[in-house]
């Protein structure tokens, strides 16, 4: 099995796919925001200060971000692993490679292409459960069966602060500008896999195993 980096616009549904490979293959699903976001909730020092860059749309600066990367990937050690919303800029992905190779740490990009307009309604339209489950109230496939609540567990539904339309045109502006060169860089490696997210979520799961499974 590969370890995975996702690279994606917001909302193209890397957390879905990470929470079905950690279901099925025990995969380590390590998010970047969710870390964040769970400083921000315990109140530490450090979550007052990222939040207000979260809540804005901009990106934590990039040296806070490798040091919280190598903690968590020491942390997973000799267990496969995602990494979901790192790396969100050139100088994280070179880090992020030297740390990796210097470890004998396999991995595989995978591009998750998702155009602007759909990106913007998933963002907008999107609720989450502290459960892991996703819904998003412009996709009837998705909309809760009860208004504001999980399908799965029964708890009160979440909209993340950042899901606004400010944020998001912040945020899909980042990625574009930030994406490019780490793509390319990825390209050079002979290390990226694209991989087509219009389609349905099982078709895509499948696209993904081809990759870091069976392969
Ligand atoms: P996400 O949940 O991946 O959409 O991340 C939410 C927010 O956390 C982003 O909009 C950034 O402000 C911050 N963030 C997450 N990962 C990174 C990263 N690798 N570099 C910089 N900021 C990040």
């Amino acid at each position: 099995m590969k370890n995975i980096i996702f690279i994606a616009p917001p909302a193209a549904g890397k957390g879905t796919q990470s929470e079905m490979l950690k279901e099925k293959y025990g995969y380590v699903h390590i998010s970047t925001g969710d870390l964040l976001r769970e400083a921000i909730t315990s109140g530490t020092e450090f979550g007052l200060v990222v939040k207000n860059i979260i809540d804005s749309g901009n990106l934590v600066d990039d040296c806070t971000m490798i040091n919280l990367i190598e903690e968590s990937i020491e942390k997973v050690k000799g267990k496969p692993f995602i990494l979901d919303g790192f790396p969100r800029t050139l100088t994280q992905a070179k880090a992020l490679d030297t740390l990796l190779t210097d470890n004998a740490i396999n991995y595989v990009v995978i591009y998750l292409n998702l155009n602007y307009q759909t990106a913007k309604e998933r963002i907008l339209g999107r609720l989450t459960c502290i459960c892991g489950k996703s819904y998003n109230i412009y996709d009837e496939k998705l909309i809760p069966k009860k208004e504001n609540t999980c399908d799965y567990c029964g708890k009160k539904l979440i909209k993340r602060d950042d899901d606004n339309e400010a944020s998001f045109e912040i945020r899909y502006k980042s990625f574009i500008e930030n994406n490019e060169p780490i793509l390319k860089y990825y390209k050079e490696l002979n290390n990226l896999i694209y991989i087509d997210v219009n389609k349905n979520i099982k078709d895509i799961f499948n696209d993904i195993i081809e990759v870091v499974i069976n392969d």
